[in-house]
């Protein structure tokens, strides 16, 4: 077999091999994401209880601002009271102080009412700390196992892509166009190689000559029907009484397109 065709046979693999190194790429992410919506799903009552709680924090400190602000008016009418001219002045004073107490009195009831709320969310949300604390280094563990994992692996692919380029760079230009052309038409399988005078890919019967010329190793053929660079291996071939029955059925199968 020549130089040329031995690299194509083993470019070939390299891409069969970082094919299937995409797939595993992805079976990382896949397996983070699922690592993840595990913990998520543990701590749901937990995350519910801690929105709800922020939420009473937020309403507490505004009922907390608007308290202040009745009482700052409830001052402010009581010093008027003592300045005031005439009866008009006064009842409107007086109605104004009565007022500003019943809104902060209105006020102080809801903050009793939110601070009950805060002392049970607090609570509800200190009971799961512990649980959640465990889960999430448990998580954190495994989302760090998978990123090492991973970063192994990836610096395994980073050798077989180095292969690749070196193998790239030993072919010839020519043989290397055909091949990506032929991979990229076939499915990322630019080679095929020939068992019983047959292209093993297409089931396509070689001319008698080309079975010849890529059994003796003599340049390099595509296969007539779909296009593949041709390869033989002795070691795979069959013996004669398989060959003719493998020869019977290659007639009788429908070539590939
Ligand atoms: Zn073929």
């Amino acid at each position: 077999m020549s130089q040329d065709l031995e690299l194509l046979v083993a470019l070939q693999e390299t891409d069969r091999q970082l094919a299937e190194c995409q797939t595993k790429t992805r079976l990382f992410a896949a397996e983070r994401e699922r690592i993840e919506a595990e913990f998520q799903r543990h701590i749901a009552a937990f995350t519910t209880a801690q929105t709800n709680l922020d939420a009473v924090r937020r309403r507490l400190r505004d009922l907390e601002i608007e308290l202040s602000q009745f009482q700052a008016q409830f001052a402010k009418y009581t010093a008027d009271l003592q300045r005031v001219r005439n009866q008009r002045e006064y009842e409107t004073a007086i109605r104004e102080i009565d007022t500003a107490k019943k809104s902060a009195a209105q006020c102080e009831s809801k903050i009793v009412e939110a601070q009950a709320e805060l002392v049970a969310l607090e609570a509800e949300v200190a009971s799961y700390a512990p649980d959640i604390e465990r889960r999430r280094a448990e998580t954190d563990a495994a989302l760090a196992e998978n990123g090492r994992a991973e970063a192994a692996y990836l610096a395994e692919v980073e050798i077989i892509r180095h292969q690749r380029r070196e193998m790239e760079a030993k072919l010839s230009k020519a043989w290397l166009t055909n091949y990506n052309r032929v991979s990229k038409l076939r499915g990322g399988q630019a080679l095929s190689q020939v068992i019983n005078g047959t292209c093993s890919a297409c089931r396509m019967r070689l001319r008698p000559q080309v079975h010849s010329l890529v059994r003796q190793g003599i340049g390099i053929h595509t296969c007539d029907n779909c296009g593949r660079i041709l390869f033989y291996r002795p070691e795979t071939e069959a013996p004669a009484s398989v060959e003719r029955a493998s020869v019977e059925k290659a007639a009788a199968a429908t070539a590939e397109p």
